[in-house]
């Protein structure tokens, strides 16, 4: 059978996305996109030009004009020749990304660069509207977890780091955009019609990988 060359991977916050088709992606041999650095690029763009983040036509304007490049395998992210990597997931840019990534002209900027990464194929892109806007012809899976294992995860991963923060910090963070990412009007959270959904509450990785390869017909690769 033909394997899907393009996989579109959406959920919530700290869903497992990124983990989870990174992991799908070393195992295919295919390019791993997140797809959320795009948005975080375009938010330490807004807060270093001292953008209002509610000003949607600055924002927009401001959109048109980015070039967001990944290299090392999506492991860096470049905005025009600046390594933007390490300021990713900074409290700042944490809060102020769902209000920036809901404004309809910076989706738009953002989506035609996602599309024209994924159009050589052999990819899994992740995020919020990758297999309902950015990608519709992809073979879409669709994870999701409670949102206290969710806020467990997050907090485990940014703990150590100098991104770390309180347990309760990040639940109120990881609700907030949920809400934002959700209720927006343009390109809203929600779950493909034709999704593979798994709920991944006390699973491990390797379960999780090893349900999406036998959903997508894909389980014999390795
Ligand atoms: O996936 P991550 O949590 O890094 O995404 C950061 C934010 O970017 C999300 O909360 C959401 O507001 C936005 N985003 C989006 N569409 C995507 C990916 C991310 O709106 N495809």
């Amino acid at each position: 059978m033909r394997y899907p060359s393009v996989i579109a991977i959406d959920g919530p916050v700290a869903s497992g996305k990124t983990t989870i088709g990174r992991e799908l992606a070393r195992r295919l041999g295919y390019a791993f996109v997140d797809t959320g650095v795009y948005y975080r690029a375009a938010t330490i763009a807004a807060l270093d030009s001292g953008t209002p983040l509610d000003d949607e036509a600055a924002l927009t304007r401001l959109a048109q004009g980015l070039v967001v490049r990944l290299g090392d395998e999506g492991e860096s992210v470049f905005l025009g020749g600046a390594d933007v990597t390490s300021r990713l997931r900074d409290p700042d840019v944490d809060a102020g990304v769902s209000p920036v990534a809901k404004v309809p002209g910076v989706r738009r900027a953002m989506v035609a660069q996602q599309r024209s990464t994924a159009e050589g194929g052999d990819v899994v892109m992740v995020g919020r509207d990758i297999g309902t806007i950015v990608l519709p012809g992809a073979a879409k899976v669709y994870l999701d977890a409670s949102p206290e294992e969710r806020a467990r995860r997050r907090f485990k991963e940014l703990a150590g780091t100098d991104q770390a923060r309180s347990e309760t910090d990040v639940l109120r963070n990881l609700k907030m955009r949920d809400a934002t990412d959700s209720g927006r009007a343009d390109s809203p959270l929600r779950v493909a019609e034709d999704a593979h959904r798994f709920v991944t509450d006390g699973l491990e990785v390797a379960d999780v990988v090893e349900r999406v390869l036998v959903a997508l017909g894909m389980e014999e690769t390795e």
